[in-house]
This record gives C-alpha cells, sequence and structure tokens, in this order.
C-alpha cells in the first residue's frame, strides 16, 4: 500500500476543559492514531500542548474508555452499570422523558452540561436547539463558574482581559504570583518576544520558578506579603 496515501492528519483542537483550546494535528496511519500534535501554524497555540496532553493518542486506545452508553442496574452510588447499545439508550430516555413530558410539562426537564464534560468548544453550546425545541428549562449549565464571577463583579467591578498579542508593544510587565512558563504556556511566548523587544520584566513569587529565572527582576516576597507590597507603591 502506498504509505503517503495511507498517512493522513486530521486537524481539531483539544477536548479539555480549558481556554486554550489548543490547534491539534491526529496523525493517522492505516486508520490508526499514532500521534497526536500541536498545530505549528496556529497563531496563538503555535503547536504548544502542556504535558496532559503529550500522549493523547494512547488515551484514545485506551482500555478503559467508555465507548457505548451505560446503564445504572444498581442503586445510585454503588457503581454498578452495563454497557448498553444506543438504541436501548435512547428509547429509554425518550420514554422517560415522555412521562415527565406529561405529568410535568417540558419545563421539569432541565439539561446540565459545562466544560468539565464537554470541553469549550461543546461544553457551551451542547444540545441548546434540542433543548430549546423542547421547551425545557433553560439554565446557565454552570453553577459554580457564575456563583464566583457574580461575586467578583460586585466586589471588585468589571475588568478588561488584555490583548496577549500586544504585549510586543509594553515596555514593563509585571507577572505576579504565576508561573507561567508551566501555567500559561501560550502566554509566555508573547512576553519573550517583548522582552528580546526591550520590554523589562518583573515576576513576583515567593519561590524562584523557571519564570523567575527568565526575568529581568525577580521579586521574591516572603508568602503572604503581596497585599502589604501592592499598597506600597506609590
Ligand atoms: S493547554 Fe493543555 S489542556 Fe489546555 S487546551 Fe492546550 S493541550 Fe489542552
Amino acid at each position: 500500500m502506498n504509505a503517503e496515501i495511507d498517512t493522513r492528519i486530521v486537524r481539531g483542537a483539544c477536548p479539555h476543559d480549558c481556554p486554550d483550546t489548543c490547534a491539534f494535528e491526529y496523525h493517522v496511519k492505516n486508520g490508526k492514531l499514532v500521534e497526536v500534535t500541536g498545530d505549528k501554524n496556529h497563531p496563538m497555540t503555535q503547536g504548544r500542548l502542556c504535558v496532559k496532553l503529550k500522549d493523547f493518542a494512547s488515551h484514545h486506545y485506551n482500555p478503559d474508555r467508555i465507548l457505548t452508553p451505560m446503564k445504572r442496574v444498581g442503586p445510585k452510588g454503588s457503581r454498578q452499570f452495563e454497557p448498553i447499545i444506543w438504541d436501548e439508550a435512547l428509547s429509554t430516555i425518550r420514554d422517560k422523558w415522555s412521562g415527565v413530558i406529561a405529568e410535568y410539562g417540558s419545563q421539569a426537564i432541565m439539561p446540565h452540561a459545562y466544560l468539565g464534560h464537554q470541553g469549550v468548544l461543546n461544553g457551551l453550546t451542547a444540545g441548546d436547539a434540542f433543548f430549546n425545541r423542547l421547551g425545557s428549562t433553560i439554565a446557565e449549565k454552570t453553577y459554580c463558574e457564575s456563583g464566583s464571577s457574580t461575586a467578583w463583579l460586585m466586589t471588585v467591578g468589571p475588568s478588561g482581559g488584555l490583548d496577549i498579542e500586544s504585549f510586543v508593544h509594553a515596555k514593563y510587565i509585571i507577572v505576579w504570583g504565576m508561573n507561567m512558563t508551566s501555567t500559561n504556556i501560550h502566554g509566555w511566548p508573547f512576553i519573550v518576544r517583548a522582552q528580546e523587544a526591550g520590554a523589562k520584566v518583573v515576576v513576583i513569587d515567593p519561590v524562584r520558578t523557571r519564570t523567575a529565572k527568565a526575568a529581568d527582576w525577580h521579586v521574591q516576597i516572603k508568602p503572604g506579603t503581596d497585599g502589604a507590597l501592592a499598597l506600597g507603591p506609590k
């Protein structure tokens, strides 16, 4: 068989609950996924994947992956499930929902799916059209995130995000309490570019992290003194 025809790259994106949503290239050989790499041509993620996704191809073939619907066959919490086929899953849901709607109305059904289940690309819109048509209760889906966002807005007000690509024009960048080289791998290259263009990079962190080592000035405060430092500058 011709190896050129037999090997192909399928484009995709990271399915994890992560706002970076890295652009992926799935390397498929003889119909089998052999490797997952980052797409170097993507302007933001630039081919970099975090360690969680380094061996994603092997996750795909993990024997513990759930590949069929699972039906609970014991009491809740007993962890007793058995695999069923899709037709059975769909007809079970249809019968149960029809009963709920007949007795209580369609608003008695409330969908709950969010990023943790689906990843950023699917989690915010999964099933919306279907549930709108059904007339179900529409919730924001997330409960933890909307609660914390509301508390943030009520406490400190709205805060505009920064355009990371504009960092290259900055002259002075402060990275406060963040180990960007490990936890913000797609933001860090823009800071490096700014630094190369002459910006001064200051890292405030009690720990001498890799990010702190790469800074022009590491302000190594004692743990818990951030507030005093923040109130100090005039
Ligand atoms: S940083 Fe990691 S988890 Fe986040 S989108 Fe990229 S590969 Fe996925």
